[in-house]
């Protein structure tokens, strides 16, 4: 009898689930393993697929009888149970190696600290504009695993965390973006930088001379690791800053793409999302849609038609022509620079939550130059009163969103912006990111 490959999949969430789908469609013994309490939802998936599987601790036996591990990006490799499994020389992977296993499909992989979500779906909106067979997986929401097993695309958009790259081995994407390098998610990186950045380049270590690799020339954390460090890939980089020979660069107010030979030029004005950010995502995701020989009226009316996703300097509200903007996603300083950067108009700013370490300071000019007004919503916000206490006549704090919305309400004036661009992540006082979104607009919307 021939051995069935045995697979143990270490966390029960999108990537846990998913890989259970799949692994068992591809005929392994699948034995999933969850540390805390598995979700309901996933739960269902499990019965349904009739696999083995347990909640609330790690049967060791179990799993160090696999062939083979999936670990859910979720859990670091500094935990106990990885460590033992390793060390007993059984391949942990990720999600997304496995399952990149079972597809021919090709691939367009984006990580980076920032922009990784809305370039991945920009991406994804140009390709359906121009009928091209694409599924949309990975960090983005849906299990790339789960589709692999399920549908059959011609290409795959897969957004990756630098956690999903800590778990490939041979997983190659055929273009590859690297929107930009910030400090973040040390305390999975023993607070050191270039292990962080050194897993964000994993994305084009597979890759060879066939593939290409899209950057931001303009950061110079990535100029400098490609300064010593050679990538196979064929670079396409994009800049603000300067005129390249081949990528994408600003020129009077134009984008201008130079991929393959073929020139596209379109006005930075045209370009749905407002934010120079939003400019160097518009760079990356039409570089890619150039490689691919897109028609260049379909990727200018993907530039021009693309909405702005939920929670990243969203748009919610015009009222007493005070407009209101929901970038609850702004959960590091980097991503808050740009939105404040961004505002055109008097800003009151809603800033705070929990804190990683942040570097006030970056912030200072702009909130200088733009912020009448800050409002703080978290539950510590002693670094931000010192970093801005100074900046600003007003500056109030509370723990309540309906309360913060209310205050901005009274102090808006015409043609000023309320901005929710918290800086800081949100598990004091909220659920997740997606609720501190929301409860804003539920809360505009009340006003
Ligand atoms: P990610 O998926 O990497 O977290 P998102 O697209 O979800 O990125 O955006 C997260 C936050 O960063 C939002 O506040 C957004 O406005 C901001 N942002 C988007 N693109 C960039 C970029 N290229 N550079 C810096 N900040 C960005």
């Amino acid at each position: 009898m021939i051995h069935k490959q045995k697979i143990a999949i270490l966390g029960a969430g999108e990537s846990g689930a998913g890989t259970a789908i799949l692994a068992k469609k591809e005929g392994f013994e699948v034995f999933v393993s969850d540390f805390g309490k598995i979700k309901e939802k996933y739960k269902s998936v499990l019965e349904e697929l009739k696999v083995e599987w347990e909640e609330g601790g790690h049967t060791e036996s179990k799993l160090l009888d696999a062939d083979i591990i999936m670990k859910s990006p979720g859990i670091p490799d500094s935990a106990t149970i990885v460590k033992k499994l390793v060390s007993q020389g059984i391949p942990v992977v990720s999600e997304i190696e496995f399952a990149s296993k079972y597809t021919d499909a090709k691939i367009i992989a984006i990580t980076g600290s920032n922009g990784k979500t809305t370039t991945t779906k920009w991406i994804h909106h140009i390709l359906k504009n121009a009928r091209i067979s694409a599924g949309i997986a990975g960090n983005v929401g849906d299990s790339f695993a789960k589709q692999v097993a399920e549908e059959k695309f011609d290409w795959y958009v897969l957004e990756l965390s630098s956690f999903q790259l800590d778990g490939i081995v041979d997983f190659k994407p055929h273009i590859a973006v690297l929107t930009n390098i910030t400090p973040d998610h040390l305390d999975r990186y023993n607070y050191n930088l270039d292990e962080y950045v050194a897993s964000k380049f994993r994305i084009t270590k597979n890759q060879t001379e066939e593939d290409f690799f899209i950057y931001d020339a303009d950061d110079n954390i990535i100029t400098e690791w490609l300064n010593t460090h050679s990538v196979r890939a064929q670079k396409l980089p994009f800049s603000l800053q300067k005129k390249l020979e081949k990528g994408a660069y600003l020129e009077d107010n134009n984008i201008k793409i130079n991929t393959l030979n073929t020139q596209f030029i379109m006005p930075t004005s045209s370009i749905a999302l407002e934010g120079k950010h939003n400019t160097k995502n518009a760079m990356a995701a039409s570089t890619v849609a150039n490689l691919l020989k897109i028609r260049k009226e379909t990727i200018r009316a993907s530039m021009e038609g693309f909405q702005a996703v939920e929670h990243r300097l969203e748009k919610v509200l015009k009222i007493n022509n005070v407009l209101y903007i929901n970038d609850s996603k702004a959960t590091n300083i980097n991503a808050t620079y740009y939105a404040l950067d961004s505002m055109e108009s008097e800003t009151i700013w809603i800033v705070g939550g929990v804190d990683k370490g942040n570097n006030y300071s970056e912030l200072l000019p702009l909130v200088n130059e733009k912020v009448k007004a800050i409002i703080c919503l978290g539950v510590d916000n002693s670094r931000i009163f010192e970093a801005f206490g100074n900046c600003v006549d007003i500056m109030v704090e509370t723990q309540f969103m309906e309360e913060a919305i209310k205050i901005a309400y009274k102090l808006g004036e015409k043609g000023n912006v309320v901005l929710l661009s918290p800086a800081c992540a949100s598990f004091d006082l909220f659920e997740n990111y997606e609720d501190r979104g929301r409860q804003f607009k539920d809360a505009v919307r009340n006003l």
